[in-house]
């Protein structure tokens, strides 16, 4: 029966204390987007596995070990998507957006699959918020995307993260680095875990990644990709730098991001937090030049990033960044009896079309733990329906704060309460002063 009542490993449920957050979050995620000209774009949650094994790239952990694949009921081979990348180039390719002005702007949120063990930050399902820019490959669009990054991070009030930058080349460069890193990883062959020691031959960069303590220990001292640049993909870096000093934007070049997806080239980047624990990179991303032509596109250069929305929201909770009020209730409307009730309805219906946060009995409470209910809810006004009330036309709305008391008709409640919620709402910002007020 635990089946019935246990999530899968690796999943969680958002309730409904936690769900605001991170609608908040999302919605400032693409609305920062939009500042850049990012639009959304929302693509199947899986895809042909044949998609992820050719961009993602087969020798990598993401198509080795933890992607969910199966096979329909046609026999066609399926998976859930671990990356948002893939299926929003699928995308753009199947419905021409690169036939169209250039650079093609897209961003998402997706749920992600990865079959990983599961640990804090990491999880099998996630989610992440994602852009990609098709078409420009000047490093004016990797300080774009870097800067974007930056922007979402403000909005949030997240502070205390660091940038890490590095190039990893391009496949003009890149063969004379695999050979040293060939050369250098041969001598540890019997330290490399298997995975390693079959990537040794097919794509040793993928060993720089590897998780495993052996094969992380080893690639400490390992070639560094920097020292193999070719001329352009070392321009294209240092204009990188250029542009993310004019915009203050403070990073250090760590040489030893590799990225864990094969389709990057030139730069990659990551933001770190120390602040939750051993997952703390929130957001990866990077160039990657050849991944168009390989879906079979005509060559076009993209960059992007994902971010995972749990590790945000870890950061914003661990930094303690602002996250706007609950919504309360304006009006708990009590009630006593049935024609009271079926009033009630009316007025909150009428309350709810003019935009306002009503509620009413609708469990048969008595009057007493109706009034219990409203107070635990936070209702900030209430207000008693009975027979009196009903034969005068009139009630009286109580704030709940003050205890002052509005009479008012029937009718008018709807205005009243207009009236009062915006005096209380000066008063409050009087008092606060601090409240700030975002266009
Ligand atoms: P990691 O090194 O932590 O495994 P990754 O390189 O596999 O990360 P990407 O594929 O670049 O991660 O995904 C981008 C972002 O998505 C990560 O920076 C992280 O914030 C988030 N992410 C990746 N895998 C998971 C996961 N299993 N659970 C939660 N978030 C994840
Ligand atoms: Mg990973």
């Amino acid at each position: 029966m635990a089946l019935l009542t246990q999530a899968p490993k690796g999943t969680q449920d958002f309730l409904p204390d936690v769900t605001p957050k991170l609608q908040y979050l999302e919605s400032t995620l693409l609305q920062t987007a939009n500042l850049f000209g990012f639009v959304e774009q929302r693509t199947p949650t899986f895809e042909h596995t044949e998609l992820f094994v050719r961009s993602v790239g087969d020798t990598t952990d993401v198509v080795q070990k933890e992607m969910y694949t199966f096979e329909d009921k046609k026999g066609r081979s399926i998976t859930l998507k671990p990356e948002g990348t893939a299926g929003a180039l699928r995308s753009a390719l199947e419905h021409g957006l690169l036939n169209g002005a250039l650079p093609v702007k897209v961003a998402y949120l997706t749920p992600c699959f990865r079959y990983e063990k599961q640990q804090a930050g990491r999880y099998r399902e996630f989610h992440q918020f994602g852009v990609e820019m098709l078409g420009a490959g000047s490093p004016a669009a990797d300080a774009e995307v870097i800067s974007l990054v930056c922007q979402c991070l403000d909005a949030l009030g997240v502070g205390d993260i660091s940038l890490e930058i590095n190039s990893i080349g391009c496949p003009k460069c890149r063969p004379r680095f695999h050979e040293a890193l060939r050369q250098y990883f041969s001598q540890y062959k019997d330290k490399l875990c298997p995975t390693c020691l079959e990537r040794l031959e097919k794509n040793p960069l993928r060993i720089l990644d590897c998780k495993d303590p052996s094969c992380h220990e080893i690639a400490k001292n390992a070639p560094v990709v920097l020292d193999y640049l070719c001329d352009e993909c070392g321009d294209h870096f240092t204009g990188l730098k250029k542009r993310l000093d004019a915009m203050g934007i403070t990073y250090t070049v760590n040489p030893t991001i590799v990225r864990g997806l094969d389709y990057y080239t030139k730069t990659v980047f990551e933001f770190i937090s120390n602040k939750i624990g051993a997952q703390g990179t929130v957001c990866g991303g990077g160039r990657y030049d050849g991944l168009v032509e390989v879906m079979g596109g005509q060559p076009t250069p993209g960059i992007g990033f994902a971010m995972g929305i749990e590790r945000l929201l870890m950061v914003m909770e661990a930094n303690g960044a602002p996250f706007p009020p609950q919504v309360t209730c304006d009006l708990y409307i009590a009630t006593m009896g049935e024609e009271a009730s079926v009033k009630a309805s009316q007025l909150a219906a009428d309350l709810r079309s003019e935009g306002f946060y009503a509620e009413t009995d609708t469990v048969g409470r008595s009057l007493k733990a109706q009034m219990k209910y409203a107070d635990k809810i936070g209702a900030k006004y209430t207000l008693v329906l009975g027979e009196n009330e009903l034969r005068e036309n009139r009630a009286q709305i109580k704030n709940m704060k003050t205890g002052a008391l509005i009479d008012a008709s029937l009718d008018q409640v709807v205005d009243k309460l207009y009236e009062a919620v915006l005096e209380s709402s000066y008063i409050e910002i009087a008092e606060s002063q601090t409240l700030e007020f975002k266009e």
